[in-house]
């Protein structure tokens, strides 16, 4: 390593535990000296506003003067996502009964899903701290982000993901070269593997392991775009997918720094987290008032979010608990369900992530849980594209006919 301490990451000032509060300076590190919890990242905000954010490009570096990135971020290649559509949708209301419903859809950005948030920033912190290697575990779209960035920031990239992954992102994380394994195991098994060879290769930055404090940050962009593009007010109600729990967690926080900035009227909000049912263990602890998760086997469809041992599983508890959420889980068949549903009132395709979340939408809807009336936000978080396989068994043409008017007249299908 190049450097142990970082020279410019924008407005972040240290390194703080979440449980026990111990500080740090910045650096390449992850985990806390005193009781090895979760390290976040602390911030002295300059003056950020609305304007001063509006005027910024048209990604997320709009946000820079809110995240752990160099002041002249914009100046330096990375993969820009951001500032994907926020879609009313009231075909998709008007099936549940809902009065007022946006999907945030994160399919837009450069790989397609929300994960070219978060290597955005791990990239921009791991140059900074002198990193040569842009590495992760991943259940797939990370792969895909993590290969992509490296690509265009011209560094070499080593990616690691289960061997029964989707076909569909096999070929878009290897079709931007740099190294990718396949191992014989679990994303949980994946995930030990690269911790342990983060302790090896000092150079390597594991984006969501040893630079994961940075990397979690990335999430927060998601929050702030749906605040502004809401014409700077929050949602009611959010419905967000769950697999380490990070992209929750950090929307909330993403919320509470804009009510602190002034940025956003102070509001309530309730915080809802979505699981597959074949990989639970946020929706099973929270059904069961535990305060701490038990980690699961995972077998599911959705294998974008198919992770047993969630890393920020507890900190989902306690955000759902604190906003008057719940965190909920569907069957493969309704996440099918739920894909089809969004794609047929609204005209997207999301992934089996997206299905889970539309899923839980509708559960939560049809029990109760969720108030009808009030605004409600969902997260397509990415592309069916991906997961084709999904949907594959039950969709297909309505006819297939010969070239002529005669056979289209007798298919019966006028
Ligand atoms: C990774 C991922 C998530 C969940 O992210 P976490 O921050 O780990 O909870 C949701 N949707 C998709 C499509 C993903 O790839
Ligand atoms: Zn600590």
């Amino acid at each position: 390593m190049a450097l142990t301490s970082a020279t410019n990451l924008g407005p972040a000032t240290a390194l703080t535990c979440r449980e026990c509060g111990h500080s740090r300076d910045l650096g390449p590190h992850y985990a806390c000296e005193e009781c090895f919890g979760p390290l976040e990242i602390s911030y002295d905000f300059g003056d950020v506003t609305r304007a001063s954010i509006e005027a910024g490009p048209r990604n997320i570096w709009r946000y820079k003067g809110l995240l752990p990135v160099p002041s002249d971020i914009e100046e330096t290649p990375n993969t820009e996502p951001g500032l994907t559509r926020l879609v009313r949708a009231d075909r998709l209301a008007g099936n549940l009964g809902l009065a007022k419903l946006w999907v945030k859809d994160d399919s837009g950005n450069p790989t397609h899903s929300f994960k070219d948030r978060v290597v955005a920033v791990a990239l921009a912190a791991a140059r900074e701290l002198g990193f040569q290697v842009l590495a992760c575990p991943s259940t797939g779209n990370l792969a895909n982000a993590v290969a992509a960035a490296a690509a265009r920031a011209g560094i070499r990239s080593a990616v690691f993901v289960p061997s029964d992954l989707e076909a569909q992102k096999i070929i878009t994380t290897a079709v931007y070269g740099g190294t990718f394994v396949t191992v014989d195991g679990n994303y949980d098994d994946v995930n030990r593997l690269a911790s342990e060879i983060a302790g090896e290769q000092e150079d390597w930055a594991f984006v969501n392991v040893n630079v994961r404090p940075y990397y979690a940050e990335g999430s927060k962009t998601l929050g702030y775009e749906i605040a502004e593009q809401l014409g700077w007010r929050l949602p009611d109600q959010i419905v967000v997918p769950v697999a380490s729990g990070s992209q929750l967690t950090k929307i909330d926080k993403a919320f509470q720094e804009l009510i602190k900035l002034g940025l956003v009227e102070d509001k309530p909000y309730r915080v809802f987290g979505a699981q597959a049912a074949g990989c639970d263990p946020v929706a099973h602890a929270f059904k069961q008032g535990w305060d701490v998760f038990r980690p699961v086997k995972p077998a599911t469809i959705a294998k974008s979010l198919a992770i047993g041992n969630p890393a920020d599983g507890t900190y989902v508890l306690d955000v759902a608990r604190r906003t008057g959420g719940t965190v909920e889980d569907v069957t493969d068949e309704q996440v099918v369900e739920g894909i089809r549903l969004l794609a047929a009132t609204e005209g997207i395709f999301g992934e089996t992530a997206g299905g889970v979340t539309v899923g839980v939408l509708k559960k939560l809807t049809e029990s109760g849980v969720l108030d009808p009336s009030a605004e409600t936000v969902i997260i397509n978080s990415g592309d069916g594209l991906k997961t084709l396989d999904a949907v594959a068994p039950v969709v297909a043409p309505t006819a297939t006919i010969a070239p002529t008017l005669a056979a289209f007249r007798a298919a019966g299908i006028a």
